[in-house]
């Protein structure tokens, strides 16, 4: 496994390499969701490239991006013993050169949910994914349902400019108390972390009544609160069951739902969802 920091290098190593390619960017500190997309991505593909970059222009809060885990070391590892072919690990001056000056913002789909509460994030995620699309000029991308409107949002982008990159989604990985694995999940404390397996009841609460079949979206926004009410150091940002094509709020299903929520632990910020279809 070649491990290159320049988009030169990059360019040179996969001129080497045997198509088709599949790319799974991350931003590091990986875990068993970060596997998941990998062992995908190798399963269609001949080359497998997988990227390490912390994109300080996806974090609207500067103090998250410095607290963001990071050990590069570790993560070379579990890639190469996972079979990764390649690994782009560029510095932030690689990737947005002095006098980088252009955005690529997505439209109604990136505004509500984590759009609204994280203004500028997903132009910051969409700019540098159109970067990494057009480096790797790889034929299939690999991202997890558990950021799922990102997944949406680089869609919509990878459409509407003819981008070549398939993007796949790849189911969400969980602990064995249903909490999604997260890098973030390394910075609770262990009360925190016992916490926020109220994220996991509060999704299946509302997926079961929805099984039972209650079909009011309110109710299903309502069946998530109550629950998360129950943790009190659970801080909520939003809970939601939106259309799932579109990421309206819903009153009342009658198509494929998103539940999604985002809570906070102490400084921690998790977020999930549950398609419901
Ligand atoms: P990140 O390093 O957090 O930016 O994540 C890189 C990719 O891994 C994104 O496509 C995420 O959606 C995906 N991912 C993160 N956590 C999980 C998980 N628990 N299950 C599946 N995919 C995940």
């Amino acid at each position: 496994m070649q491990v290159v920091r320049t988009r030169a290098e990059l360019r040179a190593a996969l001129a080497k390499l045997p198509r088709p390619v599949g790319l799974v960017p991350t931003m590091g500190w990986l875990h068993d969701g970060h596997r998941s997309l990998i062992e995908r991505s190798r399963a269609d593909n001949a080359t497998t490239v997988a990227t390490i970059f912390v994109n300080p222009r996806q974090f609207n809060d500067s103090a998250d991006f410095e607290k963001y885990p990071r050990n590069e070391a570790r993560d070379v590892q579990l890639l190469e013993d996972e079979g990764v072919d390649l690994v782009f690990a560029p510095d932030v001056a690689e990737v947005y050169p002095p006098g980088f000056d252009t955005r690529v913002s997505v439209g109604e789909i990136a505004r509500p949910l984590e759009g609204a509460a994280r203004p500028g994030h997903f132009d910051g995620v969409a700019t540098v994914v159109a970067i990494l699309f057009d480096l790797v000029a790889a034929d299939r991308a690999y991202f997890g349902q558990k950021d799922a409107q990102q997944v949406m949002v680089i869609r919509q982008m990878a459409r509407d400019l003819a981008l070549p990159t398939e993007v796949v989604t790849c189911p969400t990985v969980r602990e064995a108390d249903g909490l999604a694995l997260s890098s973030r999940n390394a910075r609770l404390t262990p009360d925190q972390r016992a916490a926020a397996t109220v994220i996991w009841r509060a999704l299946s609460a509302a997926r079961d009544a929805w099984n039972g079949g209650e079909r009011s979206a309110e109710a299903l926004r309502q069946r998530m609160s109550s629950e998360l009410a129950t943790e009190q150091t659970a801080v909520v940002e939003y809970v939601s069951c939106a259309d799932g094509l579109t990421l309206h709020e819903l009153d009342t299903i009658d198509g494929p739902a998103l539940l999604s929520l985002a809570v906070r632990f102490g400084e921690v910020r998790l977020i999930d969802n549950e398609l419901l279809e």
